[in-house]
């Protein structure tokens, strides 16, 4: 592909020349790698973006894949400043590997796995607690293993190393591989860098067009002391994950009280940690969902619920994959739950009459909601409307309790304002090739050698107004709302084609290495729910075969081989 000509310049876009990327996840990386990309720019340096920076806030990258070790405390399970033994107290995440219980080391595919193995890879819990409190935790848990087979989970820059163990590559293999996608822009990545706010800048009590970005950051480096910093940046990249806000299904009676009870019985999958927690007691589990998150955490905890089978709600059969096991019983959706008089267990009432009595945890998998807090952006019209409508909260009444982002342009622009645009808004289920197409569109953009496709806010707003009659949005539609950046396989598969085909318009040969649905990664796609099953089977299997709680000897083996899937 050859650099690229200027194209004429949008009055809606100018000629930026500072571009900030918020978050440090898969996102925000390759929207910086995409940036800093000399084939997305021409060499006339008056046109396009010269300095771009990436706040993250956290003391790492990686976003999701980045597992701190203080995890465990922000999720409520470990005690801060637990004193421990000296032999133990040596033991990280990172050294050696002593476990917190009799893990043996396992046999796989006549390859050795060991403990150190295990540690090593994240999937096993060091003996030691860990000490510090995450001010921002991830929601990934202790063996997590994505469930997105390799050819669909790397970005076309940079391919991911096969999988030590198995098929899918583990949460720490994934935060190695973005590890050194990051490496050779680190001069671009501050870390420990909040932003609180975002909103456009006002002259004269009008907002500037193009519009132009006042940001508020905090610097998290040091002791407790965050220092506040307020910059204009012409262009901004939002790029903060949409895993953040548990959210819990409406309409469950009682719900709302036991949360607000602060009761441990009922959490969300969120602060799930891992299986550990749940070894060696008397457990009797109900997850709500059966989304991937939710079969990941039933294939966890079957071998640990004690007795009855665990049992899985949810409206309709799981359309994603899952261990088939006796121990997991699937039955309706909750309609009520109700916390015991000592508060140590909770009863719920199924949709279908059923109840279940004398549950020890209620796990609630059933995914996230949107809401940006610190992003305020203009809805209407610039010159007639100075007031700011908070992102993901509509000035619509319900979609202001459910979290959308409204006007925007193919999941991506602004429509008002197409100087902000998101990179990894969609729930999809190739989120980090998505992620690169958008980026590519965003750096072209930009750097001015793309167009936007519509010459004006109407159009540009086309798409959001097509999609939300689709959905047939109402004010009080919840789940309607929610739904506004869920894609389902055609629609993901029409929106990738069209970010292509706009590219290609601009420059061909512009997609070139990117992400196309064709036949090879259709295939892949299409088998990828009985591959992840397959390996549900094996994981348990590998499990058994390492004398783990399956076999009968104690729990903590189940984290360390335990794949999640
Ligand atoms: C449990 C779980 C399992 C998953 N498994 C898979 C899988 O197997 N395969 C797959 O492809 N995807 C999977 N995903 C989806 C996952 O969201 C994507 O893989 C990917 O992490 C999305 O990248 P992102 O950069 O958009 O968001 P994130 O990874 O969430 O990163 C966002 C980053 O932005 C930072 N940030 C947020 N707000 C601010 C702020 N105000 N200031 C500064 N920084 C901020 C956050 O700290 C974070 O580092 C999974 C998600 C979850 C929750």
């Amino acid at each position: 592909m050859k650099r690229p000509q200027s194209v004429a310049i949008d009055p809606r876009i100018g000629t930026p020349k500072r571009c900030l990327i918020i978050g440090g996840g898969p996102g925000g990386l390759i929207a910086l790698h995409e940036h800093l990309n000399p084939l997305n720019r021409t060499a006339d340096e008056s046109v396009d973006v010269r300095h771009v920076e990436l706040y993250e806030r956290r003391a790492e990258v990686g976003g999701v894949w980045f597992f701190e070790k203080d995890n465990d405390i922000a999720k409520g399970w470990a005690t801060p400043n637990k004193k421990t033994s000296t032999a133990s107290s040596k033991n990280t995440p990172s050294n050696n590997g002593e476990y917190a219980s009799n893990v043996t080391d396992a046999k796989h595919n006549g390859v050795m796995y060991t403990q150190a193995d295990a540690l090593k890879d994240g999937l096993a819990v060091p003996a030691e607690e860990p000490q510090k409190v995450s001010r921002w935790v991830s929601p990934a848990y202790h063996g997590l293993v994505g469930n997105v087979l390799p050819p669909l989970l790397e970005f076309a820059a940079k391919p991911i190393s096969k999988p030590r163990l198995g098929l899918f590559p583990s949460m720490t293999e994934t935060h190695q591989y973005l590890l050194d996608f990051a490496a050779p822009m680190r001069s671009h990545i501050h870390t420990h860098r909040e932003v609180k706010h975002v909103e456009p800048v006002f002259i004269n009590g009008k907002i500037t067009s193009p519009v132009r970005w006042l940001v508020t950051s905090s610097d998290w480096s040091g002791q407790g002391e965050t220092k506040e910093t307020t910059e204009e940046w012409d262009t901004v990249i939002v790029a903060p994950g949409i895993n953040e806000h548990p959210y819990y299904p409406e309409g469950i009676a009682g719900l709302q009280a036991v949360l607000d009870s602060g009761s441990k019985v009922v959490m969300h999958a969120k602060t799930y940690s891992g299986p550990l927690p749940f070894v060696n007691q008397v457990n009797k589990i109900v997850v709500v969902g059966n989304g991937n998150s939710a079969n990941d955490i039933c294939a966890h905890l079957a071998p640990l619920n004690s007795g009855s089978p665990l049992y899985r709600c949810g409206r309709h059969p799981s359309n994603f994959a899952h261990l088939k096991d006796e121990r997991i019983l699937d039955v309706a959706s909750v309609s009520a739950v109700q916390l015991s008089d000592d508060k140590s267990s909770a009863t719920l009432h199924l949709t279908d009459g059923t109840i279940l009595s004398d549950i020890t945890k209620v796990i609630f998998a059933t995914g996230y909601q949107l809401d940006f807090p610190w992003l305020r952006v203009p809805r209407a019209s610039l010159d007639s409307s100075p007031d700011l409508t908070q992102v993901a909260r509509s000035d619509l009444q319900s979609a202001s309790k459910y979290g959308a982002v409204p006007d925007i342009y193919e999941q991506m622009f602004l429509a008002i304002a197409p100087t902000l645009c998101f990179v990894g808004l969609p729930t999809c289920s190739t989120p980090l090739p998505l992620a690169e197409i958008e980026s590519r569109i965003a750096a072209r953009v930009y750097h001015n050698v793309l167009e936007l496709p519509a010459p004006d806010v109407d159009g540009l707003l086309t798409s959001f107004r097509t999609k939300s009659k689709e959905l047939g949005l109402r004010d009080d539609d919840a789940n309607g709302w929610r739904g506004l950046h869920m894609l389902r396989g055609a629609e993901e598969r029409r929106l990738t084609s069209y970010l292509l085909s706009w590219l290609e318009r601009g420059q061909q040969g512009s997609s070139d290495g990117l992400y196309h649905w064709d036949e090879r990664r259709e295939g892949i796609a299409k088998t990828m729910r009985s591959v992840k099953e397959g390996e549900l089977a094996r994981l348990r299997d590998l499990r058994v075969a390492a004398g783990g709680v399956d076999g009968g000897v104690g729990g903590a083996l189940a984290v360390a081989v335990g794949y999640e899937v």
